[in-house]
C-alpha cells in the first residue's frame, strides 16, 4: 500500500462547490485536496457544447475573481476558461482524473483512497454533484446505441427523426435546438403540458412551436418500446402509437450517487426527495466530520440547489471547521 498524505481536508468532486471548498482552505490555512474523477468542472465540461448559463456571470463567481463574459449570461466555453483561470489563481490541488473510490472512519479523522493514492484527512467534503447516473427510462430497447441520455451538439440529429423523452428545461432546448439545426422532433411528454418550470423565455418558444405542428408532440404520454427504426409510444387512454425513429433522446434527469453517500454512514431522510441528512447551518452530515456541499445536498430535487446559491456553502462549511478544536487559524 502507497504512503498516506496526511491533509486537513479532502473535498470529493472538482465541479464549482468543490473549487470554492479548496478556497476556503486556502484562505484560512488549512491544507486541501481536491480528487476529481473526471476533467476539472467535469459536470460542466459534458453540458451541451452550445449551453448558455440561465445566471449572469456574476453569480457564478467563486473565490472573489472576477467573471467576465461577453454577454450577462455566460456560455460553458467561458464557465471552462473561468474556473481554470481560479484553479490557476487559488493555487487549487487537483487530483484530476482520479477517482475517490472508498472513504472511511478512524479515530480521527479520516481515510481516502483513491484510484491513485491513499489520504488521511482531518474533514471530508462531498460535492459530488448527481450528473453522474442518468434517470433510466428501464423500457426495452434502452440499452440500443441510438439512445442518448447526454446531449452534447445538434448536428449528429440533421435529417434525423428524434424523438425526446421529459418536458422540463433540458428536454425544451433539446428539442428545440435539434429541430432548429434540421432534425425532425417528436416529444413524448408524462403529463398534459411542458413543465412550469422551463424558462419563462423558452417557454411560449416551444408551446408555439409544438401548436404550429414544427414540432410533434404527445402528451400524457410514455415511451414504452424502442427498436432499431421505430419507437412505441402509449397514451394515457392505452392508445399504442408506432412511428418511426433514428435516435432517442431520454432527458428524464439525474440522479445523485446514493450509494457512495451509504458506503460513508451518511443517512438519507425519508422525504420524497431522499434527502441525504445534513445541517444546513454547517452542512455536517450525522457523520462527524463529513460535510456535504453543492447541489449532492438536495438528494432527488435537483432544481432546488444551484452553483448560484450553493457556492456560500463552502464558507459555512469552513466556519464550522474553523470553529473546532485543533485547527488554529493562522
Ligand atoms: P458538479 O458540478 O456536478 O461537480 C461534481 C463533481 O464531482 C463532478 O465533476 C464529478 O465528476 C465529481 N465526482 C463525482 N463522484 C466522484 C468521485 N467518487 N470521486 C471523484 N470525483 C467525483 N447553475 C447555476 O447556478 N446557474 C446556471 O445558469 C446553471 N445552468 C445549468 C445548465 C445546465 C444544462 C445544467 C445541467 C446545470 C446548470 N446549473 C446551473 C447547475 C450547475 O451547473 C450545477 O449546479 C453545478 O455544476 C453544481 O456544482 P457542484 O460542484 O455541486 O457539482
Amino acid at each position: 500500500m502507497s504512503e498516506m498524505t496526511n491533509v486537513d481536508v479532502l473535498i470529493i468532486g472538482g465541479g464549482p462547490i468543490g473549487l470554492a471548498c479548496g478556497i476556503a482552505c486556502q484562505k484560512n490555512g488549512l491544507t486541501h485536496q481536491i480528487i476529481e474523477k473526471g476533467a476539472l468542472v467535469n459536470s460542466i465540461y459534458h453540458y451541451p457544447v452550445n449551453m448558455t448559463f440561465f445566471s449572469t456571470s456574476d453569480r457564478l463567481e467563486i473565490g472573489d475573481v472576477p467573471f467576465i463574459s461577453h454577454n450577462p449570461k455566460p456560455t460553458r466555453q467561458e464557465a471552462l476558461e473561468y474556473y481554470r483561470r481560479v484553479a490557476l489563481h487559488w493555487k487549487l490541488n487537483i487530483s484530476l482524473f482520479d477517482e475517490v473510490r472508498r472513504v472511511e472512519r478512524l479515530t480521527e479523522g479520516f481515510s481516502v483512497h483513491t484510484a491513485k493514492s491513499d489520504y488521511q484527512a482531518k474533514y471530508v467534503i462531498i460535492a459530488t454533484g448527481f450528473y453522474d447516473i442518468p434517470n433510466l427510462l428501464n423500457i426495452p430497447g434502452e440499452s440500443l446505441d441510438k439512445v442518448h441520455h447526454y446531449y452534447r451538439d445538434p448536428h449528429i440529429y440533421f435529417g434525423q427523426k428524434i424523438v425526446v423523452v421529459g418536458a422540463a428545461n433540458s428536454a425544451v432546448d433539446v428539442a428545440m435546438e435539434t429541430w432548429r439545426k434540421g432534425a425532425d422532433v417528436t416529444m413524448v411528454i408524462r403529463d398534459q403540458q411542458i413543465r412550469e418550470s422551463v424558462k419563462y423565455w423558452i417557454r411560449p418558444d416551444i408551446e408555439n412551436r409544438i401548436n404550429e405542428g414544427s414540432i410533434k408532440a404527445y402528451f400524457n404520454a410514455n415511451l414504452v418500446g424502442i427498436r432499431e427504426n421505430e419507437v412505441e409510444i402509449e397514451t394515457a387512454e392505452g392508445k399504442q402509437h408506432v412511428i418511426p425513429n433514428d435516435y432517442v433522446l431520454a432527458m428524464t434527469g439525474y440522479l445523485p450517487d446514493f450509494s457512495f453517500l451509504y458506503s460513508m454512514g451518511i443517512e438519507i431522510g425519508g422525504d420524497e426527495f431522499r434527502t441525504p441528512i445534513h445541517d444546513p447551518a454547517t452542512m455536517k452530515t450525522n457523520v462527524d466530520g463529513l460535510y456535504l456541499a453543492g447541489v449532492i445536498c438536495g438528494g432527488l430535487k435537483t432544481n432546488k440547489w444551484f452553483i448560484e446559491n450553493s457556492r456560500e456553502h463552502a464558507d459555512l462549511i469552513m466556519a464550522d471547521i474553523i470553529n473546532q478544536r485543533g485547527v488554529i487559524r493562522p
